[in-house]
């Protein structure tokens, strides 16, 4: 039995299995079966030492996560039974505070908020306090409790949110304790409370906190290396009974500090054994070679040597496109070709991004190819509800009768027609002689006194401004422009920092502008009847639950999974790199950007294909130029399908030059050049994961090879940068 659950390991694997008493960190590179062992150490848990599951808590990171989790442990227990306690952290303070919320005096049934409860409860408590929505935003009142409660934590919930709290607020803290209050009289707890309510439990209750140590016999956390130091407290109080703490992560793919993880606590984690995997089994060395030419550019991270044995197969590449729109059909073009020749299917394929945006080009060239897809956890882009707002609004002007049109936008942004309005609007369509539709019937009784307290004299004027542009022959794009800048759903998104639904309309103002051009004949404007027909295609695009789909996800969303082919597109300064990013937190968010690019390389078995593209982007308002990352990756180990034109390169190194010295950043010496040398592969050339062989150092190990040629050798004595000719491959 126990032979039969550590055969398919390698030594270190079973070491980490067997190791389950005492605090344990494993800390190893991409892909070495980090995960695969904790799966392994369940089972064995479960099957050998006969532990019974309701007594271990394995925990990790996101939603997708836990339930492939869930998956590889069923397969190996023998019962074939995983209890609930294989979740995410938040999902396991959802099951413990079901169970001991009421010591709060909460009901076990308490309400869990997301996003937009949240919204609508600060909407109602500045209404309440007669707060101007014009002089402080949702989201701004929203980031600001969010602070507060990082800030307080336990204290806020022993201060307010227990309904015995007394305590009187600050004159300052008055929005905040309303909100709570509100919070408390629902009974309804947000992402942090399950947090804080949690902990205060556990410090406050000391029979409870036993008893949940004495029952936890044996905790696991994978993708460590993103937790914050709440979670940290969280699982060191929980493994208090026997101590027994398996820490699992890799510092190379920490993408969330950004948000407040702290990978410096686990490398600091001082564990009664310490295992290091570093042998990878998930990508071919083409791949890996890649990957640790990138990530060797961070400086502050611990070089690792991790190995594989496959053999080398295909070689990574990069192909550069004029423009986005050919990058996505070229990327739709490739699949469809690999899929038609039974290379493999859609269902192997991944394409990820950096910015949610960004699959809106992809998403089209797919639909038109037929080719099934899916965007994991997000929401297609023509189904995003901005998106839908918009071209709802396009939709009313070149339609006054479009009713369900007029239904999404007549009160986006809020024009203080609410429900009653709405009914007595209805009430009057219905009861015309002559039937008229709901914006119709607006526009006829606009006079009306039932009418006087709302705004929306505005929003007929603006959807007849957009007629006459129309009808003037000004572009669809602009026209939607003007309109969405009128209304002020434009200046709503940017004081509401609603920085993805800002970038998902301007996206589609591009790609408006973009279908203009392309089809504009002569002086002739492109008729807005034809754009909207167009584009229901895509937005009525009729999609079935299909497994054998091509998955679409951002490269957050993508962490710990893999798939055979990949395509990481997009790839160009500003977006990946992200230049806001680096703005906000400087050489650490360009350090966290690559070890993104690592994770996103990383993800790749078989084949992993780079794109990007010139042109304009409209979300960076610049030109478009190729990111860093890829002029990190030395020529010779990657296949470059279409060559970047040489004053390509020249600018975007200019771009990460002028960036640096306005930021006062620090450049790499061995900064990306444009005389990066063409040279192809030869037989002798030296790769990253080579053993080589130095006539004063002795052997090591090849752990980077940077663009000039050098290669950087893991030596017994330390890492070394030497020139190739110095060593002899072993
Ligand atoms: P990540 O850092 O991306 O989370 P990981 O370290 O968790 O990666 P796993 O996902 O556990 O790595 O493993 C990567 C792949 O390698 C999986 O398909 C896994 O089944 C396989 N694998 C790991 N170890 C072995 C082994 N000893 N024999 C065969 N396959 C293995
Ligand atoms: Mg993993």
């Amino acid at each position: 039995m126990m032979n039969q659950l550590l055969k398919n390991l390698n030594e270190r694997q079973q070491e980490a299995v067997q190791a389950t008493e005492g605090s344990v960190r494993i800390i190893a590179g991409a892909g070495s079966g980090k995960t695969r062992v904790i799966a392994h150490r369940y089972a064995y848990l479960v099957n050998v030492l006969g532990v019974d599951p309701g007594n271990i808590l394995c925990m990790t990171f996101t939603n997708k996560a836990a339930q492939e989790m869930k998956h590889r442990i069923s397969r190996l227990v023998d019962s074939g039974l995983v209890t609930d306690y294989v979740c995410t952290i938040h999902g396991f303070c959802v099951k413990f505070l079901r169970k001991e919320i009421h010591r709060l005096g909460y009901p076990k049934t308490f309400t869990i908020l997301d996003d937009e409860d949240k919204k609508a409860m600060v909407k109602r408590i500045m209404e309440a306090m007669n707060i101007d929505r014009k002089k402080s935003t949702v989201n701004k009142h929203l980031a600001h409790i969010g602070k507060t409660k990082g800030k307080m934590r336990m204290d806020y919930v022993a201060q307010f949110m227990l309904p015995h709290s007394k305590a009187e607020p600050k004159a300052d803290m008055q929005f905040f304790c309303n909100y709570l209050k509100e919070q408390l009289r629902l009974f309804a707890v947000d992402f942090d409370d399950l947090m804080y309510f949690t902990l205060y439990i556990l410090h406050n209750f000391p029979e409870v906190c036993k008893e949940w140590q004495s029952e936890l016999n044996y905790l696991q956390i994978d993708e460590v290396q993103d937790c914050d130091a709440d979670e940290w407290e969280l699982f060191t109080i929980l493994s208090g009974g026997l101590g027994n703490l398996c820490v699992v992560g890799d510092p190379d793919q920490a993408i969330y500090e950004w948000r407040g993880s702290r990978p410096q606590l686990f490398v600091d984690f001082h564990a009664d054994t310490d295992i290091v995997l570093n042998q990878n089994y998930r990508s071919t060395p083409d791949i890996l070679d890649v990957a640790n030419a990138i990530i060797s550019h961070n400086r502050n991270r611990v070089p690792k040597d991790l190995f594989t044995e496959k053999p080398r197969a295909v070689r990574v590449v990069h192909y550069h496109a004029d423009d986005d729109s050919k990058e996505c059909k070229w990327i739709a073009d490739t699949i469809a070709k690999a899929v038609k020749k039974g290379k493999g299917t859609y269902g192997e394929i991944a394409i990820l991004f950096r910015a949610a945006y960004l699959s809106r080009g992809v998403e089209q060239e797919l639909i038109k190819n037929g080719i099934p897809y899916a965007v994991w956890g997000g929401i297609r882009f023509f189904e995003r509800k901005e998106i839908k707002d918009a071209l709802s609004y396009l939709r009313l002007i070149a339609n006054p009768n479009d009713d369900l049109a007029f239904l999404r936008v007549c009160n986006v942004p809020s024009r203080k027609f609410g429900k009653k309005s709405l009914e007595w609007l209805m009430r009057r369509a219905e009861n015309l002689e002559q039937p008229m539709s709901l914006y119709e019937t607006l526009s006829a009784f606009i006079d009306s006194p039932e009418l006087r307290r709302t705004q929306m004299a505005d929003f007929v004027k603006e959807i007849e401004a957009g007629r006459t542009l129309i009808a003037k022959g000004c572009g669809i794009g602009s026209t939607l422009d003007q309109v969405l800048t009128s209304s002020g759903l434009k200046e709503e998104y940017r004081s509401d920092e609603d920085e993805d639904r800002l970038e998902n309309i301007t996206e589609l103002l591009h790609s408006i502008k973009d279908y203009e051009n392309s089809l504009r004949l002569g002086e002739e404007p492109v008729s807005l009847d034809d754009y909207l027909q167009d584009i229901a295609l895509y937005t009525n695009a009729d999609y079935r639950n299909n497994e054998d789909a091509v998955k679409l996800m951002t490269i957050h969303q993508a962490k710990g999974l893999e798939f055979p082919y990949v395509f990481v597109m997009g790839l160009n300064e500003g977006v990946f790199p992200s230049h806001r990013a680096i703005r906000e937190r400087l050489k650490a968010a360009e350090e966290e950007e690559r070890r993104l690019m690592y994770v996103a390389a990383t993800r790749a078995e078989r084949e992993l294909i780079l794109t990007e593209s010139e042109g304009y982007s409209a979300a960076n308002q610049c030109g478009k130029f190729p990111s860093r990352f890829l002029m990190e990756i030395p020529e010779n180990i990657i296949d470059v399908k279409r060559k970047i034109p040489p004053h390509i390169y020249m600018n975007a190194k200019a771009m990460i030059d002028e960036l640096n010295d306005q930021l006062g950043i620090e450049s790499y010496d061995d900064n990306p050049s444009s005389e990066v040398p063409a040279s192809a592969a030869d037989d002798g050339a030296i790769h990253i994961g080579d053993i080589v062989k130095h006539t004063v150092f002795g052997q090591g190990t090849v752990v980077g090879v940077k663009p000039n040629g050098s290669c950087e050798v893991q030596f017994a004595s330390g890492v070394r940068t030497l020139l190739p000719r110095v060593l002899t491959k072993e």
